[in-house]
């Protein structure tokens, strides 16, 4: 029996006043999601505790029964590890936005976490010059910048000298606010050659915002942006710091081979992690004008040479961090016409033996457009498992689901034990 796991980020939500205190999920007309429901199991998994972080890592760690070894590592190991990049048993890495700083030199203040979503092309251009200038693995601390999409890069600090134990700002959590305020520093409370280690790390790290931005300030790529009226790329933001994560592989757990589709990085990499196959789909955007239909075609080829799939969607994310409810819905239903329908319908036509489910990894209610911690409703069609009583997939219903509420690595279990 092959297993095919859909997730459509952030899509359950909260009841909503213009809907009559309805959801998305509850007012999106989505017939082959609901089939899924219909003719098969329901319940909710929870993805994310009561204390811990509510990110997407965390959460899609979760569904596939991970605790959070991989996701305390960081953004910049999973990123690196979908960019091929190679992170050595003593480097640390770390996420490396191109963000836009604004105001007097005393007083930079975080514009945006983006450079105004600068282009790939023009960011490569930048941390190109800045591994030249100021990486490329040279002199005493060494370290290495390596492109990736728009303003998400990556800093790697390679052999040795650095720790992972530096307190970093999310630029995006603290746009509007002083820069100098913000800058890396070592974590409090370390024991004592670790505290060294990490003052050194953090002052380095400091050393390259400096040195990067004096070398981005004249920059073509910026003085042109500046003419154009564009935001800036005149600093680099280093966070989430960490080291590379060890944890058994799918095939290892389950004796699956499996693989991962998702136009996201992050979850590229948790997959890499976690020993999927990576298959990168022609137009997957991450956002609501995703390739749909490539990834739903993508999962059913890859049936041929795997035994599970996890295809991730995260428009409906997208859509609840814009606050945007119509969009939302209309996301909701993007997924169930263009990727759940030709899967189903796909299965069906070649004859195929799977079992589907269908959940979000977290919510991402379009009232707070932050992600939620409740669990997240699950529907799960097994061929040949006699189905429950709910005829539909929305959270209310979920309540009502035989499965009940599931923890830990249940939900895995119950697909692939
Ligand atoms: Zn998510």
């Amino acid at each position: 029996m092959k297993t095919i796991i859909i997730i459509g980020d952030g899509m359950s939500d909260l009841p909503v006043e213009r809907l009559g205190g309805k959801t998305p999920l509850m007012v999106a007309r989505k017939p082959h999601i609901d089939r899924i429901a219909r003719d098969g199991r329901v319940g909710r998994l929870r993805t994310v505790s009561e204390t811990g972080p509510a990110d997407s890592a965390v959460a899609n760690l979760a569904v596939l029964g991970y605790d959070d070894t991989v996701s305390k590592e960081g953004r910049g190991v999973l990123e690196a590890a979908s960019m091929g990049v190679d992170i050595g048993p003593g480097d640390v890495a770390l996420r490396c936005n191109l963000i836009c700083l604004e105001g007097p030199a005393e007083d930079r203040r975080i514009r945006n976490h983006s450079a105004g979503h600068i282009p790939s092309a023009e960011a490569s251009e930048l941390i190109a010059r800045l591994d030249q200038e100021l990486g490329g693995g040279r002199g005493p601390l060494p370290v290495w910048f390596h492109p990736g999409v728009s303003y998400r890069h990556l800093l790697v600090l390679t052999e040795g000298w650095a720790s992972s134990a530096i307190g970093c700002a999310p630029p995006h959590d603290h746009v509007g606010q002083r820069a100098d305020d913000l800058l890396p520093r070592p974590l409090p409370d370390l024991p004592g050659a670790e505290a060294e280690i990490a003052a050194r790390t953090a002052e380095r790290l400091v050393e390259l915002h400096r040195r990067a931005a004096e070398i981005l300030a004249d920059h073509p790529v910026n003085a042109s942006r500046r003419a154009a009226g564009l935001d800036e790329a005149n600093s680099i933001w280093t966070w989430s710091p960490g080291r590379r994560p060890s944890v058994p592989t799918m095939q290892e757990r389950f004796g699956v081979r499996g693989a991962v589709i998702s136009a996201v990085d992050l979850i590229m990499g948790l997959g890499v992690y976690a020993g999927l196959q990576v298959i990168r789909v022609p137009g997957a955007t991450g956002l609501h004008d995703t390739n749909y239909e490539g990834k739903a075609q993508a999962c059913l080829d890859a049936l041929a040479d795997h035994d599970f799939v996890y295809v991730h969607v995260e428009a409906t994310d997208e859509a609840g961090h814009a606050r945007d409810l119509d969009l939302k819905i209309r996301c909701i239903e993007y997924l169930d016409e263009r990727l759940v329908r030709p899967i189903l319908a796909g299965l069906e036509a070649q004859g195929i033996m799977a079992q589907v489910a269908i959940l979000p990894d977290h919510p991402t209610p379009v009232e707070t457009g932050q992600h939620g911690r409740d669990p997240v409703p699950v529907a799960i069609r097994r061929p040949g498992k006699t189905p429950d009583a709910v005829q539909v997939y929305d959270e209310v219903q979920a309540m009502q689901g035989s499965l009940g509420l599931l923890e830990g690595d249940e939900f895995i279990r119950l697909l692939l034990a």
